[in-house]
């Protein structure tokens, strides 16, 4: 875990535009958010444009992202960039996580890619090592912003297993864990993720660590 940001600004507004069209994303922070008093809305609700991913890092994008949708809704607004990071793939899918659903966001094609690839390079698919990363980012009107990452390490298993959760999901198991983020309770994941771990250093240093 990584906090990117040393004195950071508090969020003491009541309304959070959540700045994505990735309903299994807006989910999972909104979930993370209901402890604190906070109306979240997503910037798909508010009908805001997503924006390019242009950046080179997680982080990066988490801010260009956040940005936007603070800007374009005159609002704070937290954004999330992540995905799976595969060594042996030299850290693909990474930023390209979702690009490699193709247009009909089909996370078998991507799944199914992974291991293709894996196989492709001579390698056994099953138990390769991988993590998830988490870049949050919190911006304001102004620009400015505070960004934290989270990681979670753990291996792939195939074939995928199990519906909870989005994304790659099914073929990641959390290091120490014997099931996927696919077949954990949403509490369960909640607990461990790279997300919720990028989201525990946000609350500390935005949100004064309580509810
Ligand atoms: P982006 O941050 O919008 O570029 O997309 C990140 C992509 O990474 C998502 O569409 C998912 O495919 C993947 N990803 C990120 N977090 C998770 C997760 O918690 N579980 C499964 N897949 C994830």
């Amino acid at each position: 875990m990584t906090k990117v940001s040393r004195s950071a600004r508090h969020f003491d507004g009541e309304t959070l535009v959540i700045a994505s069209h990735n309903q299994g994303k807006v989910r999972e922070i909104t979930a993370l958010l209901a402890p604190f008093r906070v109306d979240a809305i997503s910037s798909g609700a508010l009908g805001l444009p997503e924006p390019e991913e242009t950046g080179t890092t997680f982080i990066a994008n988490a801010e260009l992202k956040a940005r936007a949708a603070a800007i374009g809704a005159r609002l704070p607004a937290l954004s999330d960039d992540s995905g799976l990071v595969v060594p042996a793939l030299d850290g693909a899918p990474g930023l390209y996580s979702a690009r490699w659903a193709g247009p009909a966001k089909d996370f078998n094609l991507a799944m199914a890619r992974v291991e293709r690839e894996l196989r492709a390079r001579g390698l056994a698919p099953s138990g390769q090592k991988a993590h998830f990363v988490c870049a949050l980012s919190l911006a304001w009107p102004d620009g400015h912003c505070e960004s934290f990452e989270g990681i979670i390490q753990g291996g792939l298993v195939f074939p995928p297993r199990g519906d909870q959760g989005f994304g790659y999901d099914p073929i990641f198991i959390a290091e120490d864990h014997a099931i996927t983020f696919g077949e954990m309770h949403p509490d369960a994941k909640h607990a461990i993720s790279h997300r919720a771990r990028a989201f525990a250093l946000l609350i500390e240093a935005c949100f004064d660590g309580k509810p």
